[in-house]
């Protein structure tokens, strides 16, 4: 079967920018589902914030193998209730990539814990983007790096807990640098957040991106059933020890107190 994307985008430059709308006469969320789906083994559907619930249904989500997000102008338009069922499913097992500016996303900070910001600038400057490792599957088919010929700058330091794993560091024109694909795991699922996705330049229509991405995909894919009680402190009681042992010492919880002992 193939693996289930929903393409998350905010849909608002997309519509209100001339210079997006262009680019991207579609929005953005359209071209990354497009490019996903030229893999056979990728399905993906798309989901914008006007839609009612985001387009991002727990009926939805349930059968959303990973989630893409894209957002910058209205991070705080994304209803809490939304974002706690996002967060919910990722712990489950659902992979996330976090693209570009959604690194201020709700949905991002709170699976992160941190502040999660960084340096920027529009000025339309090179961005090359180091592969630092080399073996990892979402580096596959690319070189020792790729250029992206015009960027927005993200600098460091970017605000986010110590990665699982940083794939790429890119360097710009103008000479900061930034750990611009970094893997993270939350409860069971796979998190990858990815840099380059300023809205008016093509990057998404980039071949090496869309390489990115598409790679991605399948590293943030968990095959196994989702985790659903992840988020559950169940007891093991005394008496159902693998091994028999004898309580000692004081114990906070009563004999006989229910779900206990
Ligand atoms: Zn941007």
């Amino acid at each position: 079967m193939a693996i289930r994307v929903v393409v998350w985008g905010e849909n608002i430059h997309d519509r209100e920018n001339a210079t997006v709308r262009e680019l991207y006469p579609n929005g953005m969320h359209n071209a990354i589902a497009d490019a996903l789906n030229r893999q056979n083994d990728i399905e993906a559907t798309t989901a914008t914030l006007e839609q009612p619930g985001h387009g991002l249904s727990a009926e939805r989500l349930a059968e959303t193998d990973v989630l893409t997000w894209w957002g910058h102008k209205d991070h705080g338009g994304v209803d809490d209730a939304i974002v706690e069922q996002v967060v919910q499913r990722v712990w489950e097992g659902m992979g996330l990539l976090v693209l570009h500016s959604g690194h201020f996303s709700k949905v991002f900070k709170r699976l992160m814990g941190t502040p999660c910001s960084l340096t920027w600038r529009e000025a339309g400057e090179k961005e090359r983007v180091w592969v630092i490792n080399r073996n990892h599957p979402i580096a596959a088919g690319l070189g020792p790096y790729f250029e992206v010929p015009q960027s927005e700058m993200y600098g460091e330091p970017f605000t986010v807990p110590e990665p699982m794993e940083t794939v790429f560091i890119s360097w710009y024109d103008g000479g900061e640098v930034f750990r611009s694909g970094l893997t993270y795991q939350r409860g069971a699922g796979r998190i990858f957040y990815f840099a380059p996705g300023h809205e008016v330049y093509p990057i998404y229509n980039d071949p090496n991106v869309q390489t990115v991405l598409q790679n991605a995909v399948r590293w943030a894919h968990n095959p196994a059933a989702p985790w659903k009680d992840i988020a559950n402190a169940p007891n093991r009681p005394v008496g159902a020890a693998l091994e028999p042992i004898e309580e000692k010492g004081p114990s906070l919880h009563a004999p006989g107190e229910a779900g206990f002992r």
